[in-house]
């Protein structure tokens, strides 16, 4: 988490920075700050809560600066203040740094540091992994690369950074492990940033800086050596990120544009991998590794948050139409459980980021012993897409708002694609069957802007529950993982308490909590369980519990019970959880809304979760 910008070159630095911390925003939002140098001084200007905050309190300065760097927290250690926020000057403020990550051992540091007489200003173990940097610069007289790359041979943890100093005024001096970085190109100009939305509109030729590298940069020069300082090569990709897409576009709230591009983004998604009238499913991913995932004797997925509810539903997917056995794992818990991996094993890894720092573990510890690593990944050219050793990116455009809404019907598509390829591979559907998916597949984005017309009863259904202090989400089958991912968005931006449950588990422990005030959205869509799921329904109107029920268009039970219904366009079983997903996205970001949240940037949370 953490957004961290840096600026070198002929222009003032200052607007550059604050514009490059307002498109990084998203990753984090406890407080902001820039340094800069300014007639030979170096300065730091930081401030409780958003970029807007920093720019109130700056707004009687004239910047003048060429040289600057900017930070946007998500705090890990040290409370959300004006003292902890970032940059953070060394002991003698001759050098400042922005980082984002965790110094782990930075408590032993501290304690090495204070016994030298070094005083600290905050809480931060970025303030401690500056001083420490002062430290070894002075007593081995150093210059400031070396002394940063003597200094990282020595920290645990992770950390994108990016220091100045006030005695080698022309420089700036990045770094990375664990946390993303990418440096753009311009004329006697670079820009530094957490991902490339503040570059894009000044360049589009970046340099992705890996892990245990060291950028040196300079206006003129650019010189990458690694921890050892060996010379790196800089690799110059051509980005690929129009500027529309990253602006919201007339819409109040990114989640909102998000919501409303899924027909679109789904079919970005499959565009030039999908043609269902010629049976033809190509994904350059798997080409190569077909034949193994084919053969694979299980699959293990790992992920996070809503990318885990994807790895749910490809679980469903992969184990019906391919027989694969697969088992779903949070990234988090996998890593740190002695896992049981053998050589050869197939393991899947989901990310919208593609720098989730507990799925690029995960990934690290199944290569250690012999996986294969397949990644889907939204953001073209993060770390998870380079450690793995194949992927499918989901060509969904990048997603601001911090409740996921279009990454995950994208992985959806993705995992089903790759599931179908497998599945005709193998010969575990017939290949009616298969064609048949494929055009159902093809005909999703359609079927999702039809569901997107449920809006307006959405909305009305949240003006009514919008004050209620908790949520019951119920599915079965494939719509057992929506009935988490429903949950999940309304905790995440409305704060209100959801739990999302396979349905027949309610009669253990749930059904405890149902009175005439719990409202119970049940995701019951005609598919292989809509019998069963009924029957939820009754047990739940029995003990007067409120009904917010997604249905298939057309259906005439359900309305008799429920007490609301949403209707849905009916697809196959496989591939609904596309389409009933799309109205509970809508009521988490109603009910926000009427809540007054904000719902982009919901408390405590932040996009990118680069710390494990
Ligand atoms: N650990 C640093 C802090 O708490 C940086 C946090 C981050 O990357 O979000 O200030």
């Amino acid at each position: 988490m953490c957004g961290i910008v840096g600026y070198i070159g002929h222009k003032p630095a200052f607007p550059i920075l604050i514009k490059g911390l307002k498109r990084l925003e998203y990753r984090g939002y406890d407080s902001a700050g820039v340094a800069l140098i300014e007639s030979s001084d170096l300065d730091i200007f930081k401030k409780k809560g958003k970029v807007s905050e920093l720019e109130k309190f700056t707004e009687t300065n004239s910047f003048k600066g060429t040289i600057g760097i900017g930070h946007t927290r998500w705090a890990t250690h040290g409370e959300p203040n004006d003292r902890n926020a970032h940059p953070h000057y060394s002991h003698d403020q001759k050098l400042a740094i922005i980082h984002n990550g965790i110094i782990e051992n930075y408590g032993a540091l501290k304690t090495e540091l204070t016994e030298k007489g070094y005083e600290f200003r905050s809480d931060t173990d970025t303030e401690v992994f500056i001083t420490f940097i002062e430290d070894i610069k002075k007593s081995l007289d150093l210059n400031l690369e070396d002394a940063v790359r003597v200094a990282l041979t020595k920290v645990v943890g992770a950390y994108a950074i990016v220091i100045m100093s006030v005695e080698e005024p022309d420089k700036l001096i990045a770094a990375r492990k664990g946390s993303p970085m990418v440096i753009g190109l311009g004329q006697g100009e670079y820009y530094i940033a957490s991902d490339a939305t503040p570059i894009v509109e000044y360049t589009n030729e970046v340099v992705y800086l890996n892990d245990e590298q060291i950028a040196i940069i300079s206006r003129e020069n650019l010189e990458i050596v690694d921890t050892k300082d060996v010379p790196q090569e800089a690799e110059i990709h051509k980005l690929d990120l129009k500027l529309e897409a990253i602006e919201k576009s007339g819409y109040d709230h990114f989640m909102l544009k998000e919501i409303m591009e899924q027909p679109n983004s789904i079919a970005d998604c499959m565009r030039g991998r999908l043609n269902a009238n010629e049976g033809l499913l190509t994904l350059g991913g798997i080409r190569e590794y077909a034949e193994m995932i084919t053969n694979a004797k299980k699959i293990t997925i790992v992920a996070c948050g809503t990318s885990w509810h994807a790895g749910l539903v490809a679980e469903y997917i992969f184990e019906d139409l391919c027989r694969i056995p697969v088992e779903v794992e949070y990234a988090s818990e996998f890593r740190y459980r002695n896992p049981i991996i053998n050589e050869g094993d197939i393991l899947f890894a989901i990310s919208q980021s593609g720098e989730t720092a507990d799925t690029l573990a995960a990934i690290e510890l199944a290569k250690s012993k012999g996986a294969f690593v397949f990644g889907v990944v939204n953001t073209v050219g993060s770390s998870i897409s380079r450690v793995t050793h194949e992927g499918a990116y989901l060509h969904a455009g990048p997603e601001i708002g911090v409740a996921s809404t279009k990454a995950f019907t994208a992985q959806l598509t993705v995992l089903t694609m790759i599931a179908l390829r497998i599945a005709s591979k193998k010969g575990t559907i017939s290949d009616s069957k298969y064609r048949e998916l494929l055009v159902d597949l093809e005909n999703i984005p359609g079927k999702v802007a039809k569901a997107l017309e449920t809006d307006k009863t959405v909305r009305e259904i949240s003006a009514l529950f919008k004050d209620a202090k908790n949520f019951l989400y119920l599915g079965r089958g494939y719509n057992f993982p929506v009935a988490l991912e429903g949950a999940l968005k309304l905790k995440e931006i409305s704060y209100i308490h959801a739990e999302g449950y396979p349905a027949a588990e309610m009669k253990h422990g749930p059904i405890a909590l149902i009175d005439e005030n719990m409202p119970v959205v049940f995701i019951a869509t005609r598919d292989s369980s809509y019998d069963k799921i009924v029957s939820n329904i009754q047990e739940v109107k029995s003990r007067k519990g409120k009904v917010i029920a997604v249905v298939t268009e057309g259906d005439v039970l359900i309305p008799k019970m429920a007490d609301f219904t949403i209707e849905v366009p009916s697809t196959h079983e496989a591939l609904m959880p596309l389409v009933s997903v799309i109205p509970l996205q809508l009521l988490s970001y109603h009910i926000a809304v009427m809540r007054g949240a904000n719902v982009d940037q919901p408390r405590n949370l932040a996009k990118s979760v680069t710390v494990e």
